[in-house]
């Protein structure tokens, strides 16, 4: 039950009497002229849900921390009856007169379906909008595992060498530590786990019942991070170094752990300590408990191996057989009668399944990996519908509703974007309909209601989530796992819809919401990234979540710059880099990037097949604005030129790719401009925080003021020309962006990523917020870099 858009109508009547009679069908007030409140995807069916009654619609699955609500008000009693309001084709009700039923829709268009209620006395209605479309291709494009691959880029070059040098470094030195008394539990954990296994004196679990998630992300971004070359950098093979010896180190500690029946989490085979400090004997059953991230945990031990596996040239299998042993522990245990139904409180194996069954039907064939993928789907399937009482159905961790009848984004948005992206899995593999439904209003939801101008998700409203429509706050939450989450997301979309749409918004997070949550230097990150920024970042958290995460995902360009079809390449991102996309219909193309991009426009990609071979590559053509909640001036999309060795071409632009084919040889080179030019972002009125506000955008980057350099509380003048400059001595090298405030001193804005490196003074981001409190923590202090600039 969603209430926050029900319409309340007060009606009068004779005899004075006051008839309240709110209608909630999740739906748009009947003024509103745009948005859609669902998409549903032919042949499917919407699930309705309407609610009458008097005074505002119960919400029963009111979020964590929020307050109790007042008696219901009372009235006679109402009958009501569903119908379409306009649309192109038919549509059918189950049940026209049930409060809950579905619908089905004849042909693709946008509908609107109206729930009219009557008490005798008064009627009032109520709307939704349901956007209706066809299926998505019946294939979707596959993803390009990383391998060695090079990173040839002013940005990217200094953006990953940061994170190899700096952050992993020091991930591994805090993972070893055996004294932290704030985030403690690393690699500790799986040794004394092994002593436990074998019988020998231990010690007690330490940290988080997840801090496991420390050890496996870190395993996963070692072993992407080597399979950067490190083109002879000093620092870069030191770090090399550093992780291989680690790796060493670390994976026999880790099998160490593994229990017999291949079960792994330390969690349970530790004893854990209370908060006093007493040691909890449990017991700790399996699969039992919704908050002990046993998915979550096992679902990055997972992709861990992934990784690691191709790291090692598919040469040592260790963490691959040991991943494999985890998921048939996993598969043999949790799935319909006879085995057991379950879910976890924290989506993460659900996505880490379906992308392991996948790898295992790759590198094994005959369909192994298959059975994980259905494991997958089972998991999504048991939320809501196996909760064992109306209390576990929560918003906070997607148990609300069954996962196939959710439209709306809602509770912890890590959570939430994690669930999503493991339904999009589901929706390729199995072209369930009501899961490409689900999936696709939930994209639409966070992308034209819930969704920052940087990329990020969650405003912190609802404990570490998703507040109401457009309600976007800029003391926001935007956690960092949300934007790595975000990202799979879209990526999965982009692959699912063969769209470039969905990785224009990939790239925005990760230029954005993500790529700022290390420092420059790499030695503190953020947990939360709240585009009113007042806080530095810090070393560490005691929450084993984004430390790992950012680097993982940020390190996987391979995956992120291109995708692949049996008839082609698609050219995602544009980032300076040598990649080989193996397999494109049989043959393996490397792919070579040259560019200053995003500080200039200007990109060069030569293709290099093995052997002559006709195919496609598209490029994505830059779409910014996809999101309609923001718009831009002026204009920066498309491209400005688009040569093949040398000769213009004037290509088919599909699904937002120029598709260039032709007889492919090696050294036949493409050579495009993107149009960078400053641009003046506004958002909908409907976003309160936003109004009278101007953000700042150059090509894929949002753009800072910060109080370092100027009082950020002035107005930007509408009238003042923006130019930019390159400050090579600034911040690592970033261009600026420049301008005047309504007062007439100068404006200089720096990228959103760079933010927040200049401020010694500030403080940094504190540890988790006390368990239990709702959200984020009050702006403590006023902020010192923010995107959203007031505008006069
Ligand atoms: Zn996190």
């Amino acid at each position: 039950m969603k209430s926050q858009l029900s319409r309340r109508a007060m009606l009068q009547t004779a005899g004075a009497l006051t008839v309240s009679c709110a209608v909630s069908a999740e739906a748009a007030p009947l003024n509103s002229l745009a948005g859609v409140d669902r998409v549903t995807i032919l042949p499917g069916k919407t699930y309705l849900r309407g609610w009458t009654g008097y005074g505002d619609p119960p919400r029963s699955n009111r979020p964590r921390g929020s307050q109790p609500e007042a008696p219901p008000e009372t009235g006679p009693a109402t009958t009501a009856l569903w119908s379409k309001e306009s649309g192109p084709g038919s549509v059918t009700f189950a049940d026209a007169k049930s409060l809950v039923t579905t619908a089905t829709f004849s042909t693709p268009g946008e509908y609107v379906l109206k729930l009219t209620v009557e008490n005798g006395q008064a009627s009032t209605s109520s709307t939704l909008n349901v956007k209706v479309e066809t299926p998505p291709p019946a294939r979707q494009l596959d993803a390009v595992y990383t391998k060695n691959f090079k990173v040839d880029n002013p940005l990217w070059s200094a953006r990953t060498k940061a994170l190899m040098v700096s952050w992993i470094p020091h991930c591994i030195d805090q993972i070893n530590r055996t004294d932290l008394t704030q985030g403690p539990g690393g690699i500790d954990n799986f040794v004394e786990a092994g002593k436990a296994l074998r019988g020998e004196p231990h010690g007690a679990h330490k940290g988080y019942v997840f801090s496991n998630a420390w050890v496996h992300q870190t395993v996963e971004a070692m072993s992407i991070a080597l399979m950067i070359d490190p083109q002879g950098d000093p620092e870069i093979i030191q770090a090399h170094q550093k992780m291989k010896a680690t790796l060493d180190d670390w994976i026999p500690k880790i099998l160490a752990a593994q229990e017999p029946d291949g079960y792994l989490q330390t969690a349970f085979t530790l004893p854990r300590l209370s908060a006093r400090g007493n040691v909890d004997p449990g017991p700790f059953q399996h699969w039992e408990r919704r908050g002990d991230h046993e998915g979550y945990t096992a679902g990055y031990f997972l992709e861990s191996a992934i990784n690691h596996y191709l790291m090692t040239g598919k040469k040592d299998a260790r963490l691959y057989n040991a991943a494999r042993k985890l998921a048939d522990c996993w598969y043999d245990n949790l799935g319909p009668a006879p085995k057991k139904a379950w879910y976890d409180g924290h989506q993460e194996m659900e996505q880490a399944l379906v992308r392991f069954g996948r790898f295992v039907n790759d590198m094994e064939g005959g369909g192994k990996g298959q059975k994980y993928i259905e494991l997958a789907k089972f998991l999504l399937d048991c939320r809501y519908t196996t909760a064992r009482n109306d209390r576990e159905r929560q918003e906070y961790d997607q148990s609300h509703l069954p996962v196939t009848q959710q439209y709306e984004a809602v509770g912890h948005a890590v959570r939430a974007v994690y669930n999503y992206s493991g339904m999009a899995d589901v929706a390729v593999e199995t072209h369930d309909v009501d899961y490409q439904s689900a999936v696709k209003s939930l994209w639409d939801n966070i992308v034209n209601k819930k969704y920052y101008v940087t990329g990020g998700v969650g405003s912190g409203e609802t404990s570490e989530g998703f507040g109401p429509n457009y309600s976007l706050r800029n003391a926001a939450y935007c956690e960092s796992c949300s934007s790595c989450g975000e990202i799979f997301f879209q990526w999965k979309m982009n692959l699912a819809y063969h769209d470039a749409k969905y990785a224009d918004l990939y790239e925005e997070t990760m230029y954005n919401a993500l790529l700022g949550g290390t420092d420059l230097e790499g030695k503190h990150f953020y947990y939360t990234n709240p585009l009113d920024a007042n806080e530095t970042r810090t070393p560490w958290h005691v929450c084993p979540c984004c430390v790992g995460n950012i680097a993982r995902t940020l390190l996987m360009l391979p995956t992120w710059v291109y995708a692949k079809s049996a008839d082609g390449v698609y050219v995602n991102l544009f980032i300076g880099s040598t990649i080989t996309v193996e397999n494109v219909g049989g043959m393996d193309v490397q792919m070579v990037q040259a560019t200053n991009y995003p500080w200039d426009g200007k990109v060069s990609i030569t293709v290099n097949p093995k052997a002559p071979k006709n195919f496609s590559v598209r490029i994505r053509v830059p779409e910014r604005g996809v999101s309609s909640l923001y718009q831009s001036t002026p204009d920066a999309n498309g491209m400005t030129s688009l040569a093949v060795n040398g000769s213009v071409v004037k290509p088919a632009i599909d699904k937002g790719y120029a598709v260039i084919t032709r007889e492919w040889k090696a050294g036949d080179r493409i050579d495009l401009v993107l149009p960078m030019k400053v641009q003046r972002v506004r958002a909908s009125e409907k976003i309160a925080a936003d109004r009278h506000k101007v953000a700042l955008r150059y090509g894929p980057l949002m753009y800072n003021i910060e109080k370092v350099d100027q009082d950020i509380g002035k107005a930007l003048s509408r009238k003042t020309p923006l130019t930019t400059e390159w400050r090579k001595d600034l911040l690592g090298g970033v261009m600026v962006i420049q301008g005047a405030f309504s007062d007439g001193s100068a404006m200089v804005a720096i990228p959103n990523f760079a933010r927040t490196n200049r401020d010694p003074e500030a403080p940094p981001q504190p540890d988790f917020p006390p368990p239990g409190a709702p959200g984020a923590r009050p702006a403590s202090r006023p902020a010192t870099s923010i995107v959203w600039i007031q505008e006069a």
